[in-house]
């Protein structure tokens, strides 16, 4: 496969044009007309900006997760919502991300997040009214190091409890399901046929257009600086242009979350970690559809990606910053694994790149709920990888503890207070 060397910046899909306010001059005249036009408008902006400066619910973050809050809460009839985005809507890890969504997880509570969130994914066009291009080709992992045997077996058994349709498949039957993956050296794999790739942009777009028409208010350019708390509660936010009181704060701020939530002075255990993307050319030969396909040992995956491959794999010794710059002189590793596990690659060449940020916890799974000693601030974040897939769960529990005060999935296990406690959801299948 021969290797691009400058850097191609990813395209945004989500082009959205940022709020721009209107000022006009406050100026005053009985006499012109023309003026008077001006007050009468200034006095309609004023109230459009006051009723702007109180909401039932502010987001933080207009990533997919506090798209799908936003909608899930209108759902349940509230109108009050502000979604603030510092930069533009899906600018963070949701712009960026590979789109990969799955059942196979080692901790129970992950995959009923996924069990939970994978029905809403297919009936996305139907629901949601956009289409998420949901390709179900499936997951396959490829085992083949001792190391990693005796958790997948038990994976295996996991999922056969909980209704996951995963089988485990021997090499050859490997190969049927991607003749162009190398399985001499593969232990077993396993399948599940529900498993797939969607297009976080488009589940994007689906998620605010259906909260705005539920009244939902969209602000770009629009960063939280201040969480005023009193009394032990959230009382608002504060933006460079805007003061907004609200009763509940959701930090749905992703690899940022950490951040946001000093601001309301609570420690969250979220670090931002770089993770890579290549995607090659076209590939003469290469079969139409092949499942997403893992070498687990590196975390090395590809899938179908814009008539070419896309090719992801984590650096190793890759430390926590908010650094997504692409690494170009990491390029030429995943290359080699991917020349060495996907034989036929070597007919293409890589086209771009891009890297995004992780949002990692120390266990590997999101950290969601309220806090406690602070009423009303409620986290949603740190998904360690698998917000895109657990965005629409997230969406429909958080806004069911907001209203209802109780969730319809037990998140306990996912509260912040389990990293004072020490009581960890540990997570071994994260790519
Ligand atoms: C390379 C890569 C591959 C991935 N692959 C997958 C995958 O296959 N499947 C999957 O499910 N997930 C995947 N993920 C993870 C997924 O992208 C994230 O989990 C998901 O996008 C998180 O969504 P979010 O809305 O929480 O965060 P984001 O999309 O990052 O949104 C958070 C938003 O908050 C905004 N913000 C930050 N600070 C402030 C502030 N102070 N005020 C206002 N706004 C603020 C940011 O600008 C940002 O837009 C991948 C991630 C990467 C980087």
């Amino acid at each position: 496969m021969a290797v691009r060397e400058e850097g191609v910046e990813p395209s945004r899909p989500y082009g959205h044009t940022p709020l721009k306010r209107t000022r006009l001059p406050l100026r005053h005249s009985r006499r012109n007309p023309s003026i008077l036009l001006e007050e009468q408008w200034s006095r309609r902006l004023h109230t459009i900006a006051t009723m702007r400066r109180n909401a039932d619910v502010v987001i933080v973050g207009g990533g997919i997760i506090g798209a799908s809050i936003a909608y899930h809460l209108t759902k349940k009839g509230v109108r009050d919502i502000l979604v603030l985005e510092r930069g533009r809507l899906g600018s963070g890890s949701t712009g960026k991300n590979a789109g990969g969504i799955r059942l196979q997880f080692s901790s129970e509570t992950n995959v009923r997040l996924s069990q939970h969130s994978l029905p809403h994914i297919e009936r996305f066009a139907d629901e949601i009214g956009t289409d998420p291009h949901f390709h179900q080709v499936g997951y396959l992992f490829l085992i083949t190091e001792d190391r990693d045997v005796d958790a997948f077996e038990r994976s295996l058994a996991m999922w056969s409890r909980l209704g996951v349709p995963a089988r485990k498949v021997s090499a050859t039957e490997a190969k049927g399901l991607f003749k162009n993956a190398r399985t001499d050296d593969v232990r077993f794999g396993t399948f599940c046929a529900k498993d797939g790739y969607a297009d976080p942009s488009s589940m994007l777009n689906g998620y605010v257009a259906r909260a705005r028409e539920g009244g939902v208010t969209f602000m770009e350019d629009a960063a939280v600086m201040a969480i005023a708390c009193t009394n032990g509660r959230v009382s608002g936010v504060r933006t460079k242009a805007d003061e907004i009181g609200a009763r509940t704060v959701v930090n749905a701020a992703g690899p940022w979350a950490g951040e946001v939530a000093k601001l309301a002075s609570v420690e969250l255990p979220i670090q931002p970690l770089r993770r890579h993307i290549f995607v090659t050319e076209a590939v003469p030969g290469l079969e139409e559809d092949f499942p997403l396909t893992i070498e687990f040992a590196t975390g090395l995956y590809a899938h179908r990606e814009s008539g070419g491959v896309l090719l992801g794999m984590a650096d190793p010794t890759e430390k926590p910053a908010f650094d997504d710059s692409v690494n170009w002189d990491f390029m030429p590793t995943a290359v080699e694994r991917a020349l060495s596990r996907f034989p036929i690659l070597e007919r293409t060449s890589i086209k771009t790149g891009w890297a995004g940020l992780y949002e990692d916890t120390p266990d590997k799974h999101p950290i969601l709920g309220k806090v406690d000693g602070i009423e009303g601030f409620v986290n949603a974040a740190g998904f360690s990888g698998h917000g895109v897939m657990h965005a629409p769960a997230t969406g429909e529990l958080i806004a069911e503890l907001i209203v209802d005060g109780r969730t319809s999935l037990d998140i306990s296990a996912l509260a912040l207070s389990r990293f004072r406690t020490g009581q960890l959801v540990r997570e071994h299948n994260v790519i």
